[in-house]
Parts: C-alpha cells; sequence; structure tokens
C-alpha cells in the first residue's frame, strides 16, 4: 500500500526511465531534465551505487595517442580517425567546462606515450608523425605532439628509449567526477534509484514496461539504456562485447617522479601517478577471450604482467607493495564508434563506449538525451 505523497513524489510514472547510472547515464537524464524540467526523469541503477567502468576507470582525460591514431589512420581512414578525435576532444572540453576542473580532479600535467628500445611501433609513429601532427592541427591550432625522449629520465622509466607528450592530456580524479556528477543530476531533480536490476524490457504503443529483478514492473514514457558492457543480457542483438580492464594501485612511492598519463604497448597499458602511487592498468591483449566477460575478477596471469611491469619499467630497483586491484567491464565491439540509435519509438541505446568514455560519455548522453526529447 502506498500513501499519496509515495505515489506523487517517487512512484509516478516517470517521463523517462534512464538504466545505468554510470557517466552517459546520469548526463542524459541530466540533460533531459534540463530540457523539461516538469518531467519525472527516474534513473535505475542495479549496484549500490554507480558500479559500471565510470567508478573503475584509470582517470585519463585522452583523445588517443599517435599509434592508436595512426593505427585507426590506416584502418578506417583520415576522416574517421579524425572526427573521432575531435569528438574526444570537445568531450573533454565540455566534461570540464560542465562539472568544472576542480571538481572532477582534472590535472593539466600531460600524456605521453613511451615506445621501449626496438619498438616497432617507434618506427611506426616516427613515420608518421609530422603528418599526424599536420591532419590534427586543425582540431588542436597547433602541433599536438612533441617528442619529450629529456623526460624520459626525469620520470624514472627505464628500458624506454623515446617518449612522446602532449600538454593537452593529463589525469583527472574519476571518484570525484562520477560524484560530482551524481550530485548535480540529483540537485536537478533527477531521482535515482540504486540496487534497481533491470531484466526486461517490453515496448507497448503507450509506454514501456521494465521488469526489474525483485519481480517488480516500473512503466515509463520513454526509456534510455545505458549499460554499456553489460548490454548483451537485454539487447543481445547488439555488438557490445564485455571487454574486461584490469586495474592495480601501489602504496604510496617516495619521492615518485611520475607526472601525468602514460601509454605504452600500443595502448594496451596504461599508468599514472595518483597521490604519490602509481595506477597501473590494462594487459587484456594477454587474453582477450578470458577478458571478454563481465566477471568482477582479477587474474594472476595479468596482474602478475602488470607488476612486472612496475618493477622492471616503471619503477626500477624499488620494492614496492600492491594495495588494491580492481576490474572494471568496457563495451567494445567490431566499430570502436559508440552505439546512439532507437530500438523502437520510445527505447534508445547509448553504449560501446570503448576504452574512451571520459572523454565522450558527455556527447554520447546530449545524442541520446535529443533522441528522446
Ligand atoms: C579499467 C578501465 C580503465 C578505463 N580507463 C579509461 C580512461 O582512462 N579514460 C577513458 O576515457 N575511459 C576509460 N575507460 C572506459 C570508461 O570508463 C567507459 O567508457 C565509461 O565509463 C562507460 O560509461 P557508461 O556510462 O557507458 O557505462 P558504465 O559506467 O559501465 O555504466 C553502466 C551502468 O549500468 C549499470 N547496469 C548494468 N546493467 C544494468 C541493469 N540490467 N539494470 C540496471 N543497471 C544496470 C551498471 O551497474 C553501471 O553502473 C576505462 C574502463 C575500464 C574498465
Amino acid at each position: 500500500m502506498k500513501s499519496i505523497w509515495e505515489s506523487n513524489q517517487f512512484h509516478r510514472q516517470p517521463d523517462l526511465v534512464v538504466v545505468g547510472a554510470g557517466i552517459v547515464g546520469l548526463f542524459t537524464a541530466l540533460f533531459h531534465k534540463r530540457a523539461f524540467p516538469h518531467h519525472h526523469v527516474l534513473v535505475l541503477e542495479r549496484g549500490p551505487f554507480p558500479s559500471g567502468a565510470s567508478v573503475k576507470n584509470a582517470g585519463f582525460a585522452c583523445f588517443g595517442s599517435p599509434s592508436e591514431l595512426l593505427a585507426d589512420l590506416s584502418n578506417e581512414g583520415t576522416d574517421a580517425m579524425l572526427d573521432r578525435v575531435e569528438e574526444r576532444w570537445l568531450g573533454l572540453l565540455e566534461l570540464r567546462k560542465e562539472l568544472g576542473d576542480l571538481a572532477i580532479g582534472f590535472e593539466p600535467t600531460g600524456g605521453h606515450e613511451m615506445y621501449a628500445e626496438h619498438d616497432p611501433l617507434y618506427t611506426k609513429v616516427a613515420d608518421g608523425f609530422d603528418r599526424l601532427n599536420e591532419q590534427l592541427h586543425p582540431i588542436f591550432g597547433k602541433a599536438v605532439f612533441q617528442w619529450d625522449d629529456a623526460s624520459i629520465h626525469r620520470f624514472g622509466l627505464t628500458g624506454v628509449k623515446h617518449l612522446v607528450r602532449t600538454d593537452l592530456e593529463g589525469p583527472l580524479d574519476t571518484g570525484m567526477l562520477m560524484r560530482s556528477l551524481l550530485q548535480k543530476s540529483v540537485g536537478s531533480g533527477v531521482l535515482v534509484r540504486t540496487n534497481a536490476h533491470l531484466t526486461g524490457i517490453i515496448e507497448q504503443a503507450s509506454g514501456v514496461e521494465l521488469s526489474l529483478a525483485n519481480s517488480e514492473v516500473v512503466r515509463a514514457a520513454n526509456v534510455v539504456v545505458a549499460t554499456n558492457g553489460y548490454s548483451k543480457a537485454l539487447f543481445p542483438e547488439l555488438d557490445v562485447q564485455p571487454a574486461r580492464g584490469q586495474v592495480l594501485l601501489t602504496e604510496p612511492v617516495e619521492g615518485l617522479r611520475l607526472k601525468g598519463t602514460f601509454h605504452y604497448d600500443e595502448g594496451y597499458v596504461y599508468f599514472r601517478d595518483y597521490n604519490g602511487r602509481v595506477l597501473l592498468g590494462g594487459g587484456r591483449n594477454l587474453d582477450i577471450a578470458g577478458e571478454t566477460t563481465t566477471e568482477d575478477a582479477t587474474t594472476p596471469l595479468i596482474q602478475n604482467e602488470l607488476e612486472r611491469l612496475l618493477r622492471e619499467v616503471i619503477l626500477p630497483g624499488k620494492t614496492i607493495a600492491v594495495a588494491q586491484r580492481w576490474s572494471g567491464i568496457m563495451g567494445m565491439g567490431a566499430s570502436k564508434s559508440p552505439i546512439v540509435q532507437h530500438m523502437g519509438p520510445r527505447v534508445v541505446v547509448a553504449v560501446r563506449l570503448g576504452g574512451m568514455g571520459v572523454a565522450i560519455g558527455i556527447r554520447v548522453a546530449r545524442q541520446a538525451a535529443g533522441l528522446i526529447g
């Protein structure tokens, strides 16, 4: 039995339900509420808090390393590569403007890609470097990448022969970002309901029926599904595969000299400083099949490799304890572009953010809100 107060405020039929309280889901809800202040907007999140990749990631505010962009260039052509970089760059600018650098802990300390001695990747990057900078010039208004081998020693790295730097990237605090986004969404009047696991969606002429794991049914006028790597359970036909990423965080390292974000091994490995510690992730390429999973776990194979890199490349000669390990689930597919589309007149999906959701999440959300609006 519900009181009139519950019926009016909490259980009235939502104009929009957003499924998933990640960066995409929360921004979608916020943008819709802003456009339609009188609408009842409800976010359904299965975890006790946001619990997808948006709270597990490495916090790189980045738009692609030279080796990644050159690979995209040869696989998909110039226009596709440039469009993607522009989306990421505009996304980062919008994110910083919307939430503020202070609130998201953004540090403009630079982004780097490093290459080992005899690294075939270096030869490819060196060959395409100047042309890449020229092609990117209209987006950034300057040569965005510079060689910075002199900093290898400054950062204390070993086994690294060459380094590229851009001043336009840097690390942010993922937890602060999500907390401030949650606060802003709720402050705008969005209702967020946690421990609400959606198990089924049926679209009808008059609305959408959403089944929850606790057998409850919620009816909504419109729905945006922003479940990213978990989307197969709801829409098996979509090309969104779960792609697990593993991370470790060290104990504080005395005299840590790293500053900024670092990509290594074609972007399969990434690390950064975080409050005097090293946050290191990646290694999915060691076991792509095994990491195509939504299971929340780490594995010895990948964690051992990350620890080896820590010992041999990032913190040579130091004995460092690992304080924390975790994993997060990305959504990937044949294309690197996100899927933002109608699944029916009242249902939109905004998924497959790949490894760049921090950068593009806000723009994917704006697009999803636009489709519903
Ligand atoms: C280890 C790791 C490192 C990364 N590093 C970076 C980085 O440095 N920079 C960068 O730009 N990107 C990075 N990414 C990618 C980035 O985190 C993602 O692209 C982005 O967070 C995706 O946001 P999302 O809102 O689409 O999905 P998510 O954040 O995954 O949100 C989906 C939400 O839906 C909820 N959910 C799922 N199924 C249901 C259901 N049935 N019912 C209700 N709720 C449901 C989940 O609990 C989750 O909260 C990284 C990802 C990982 C895993």
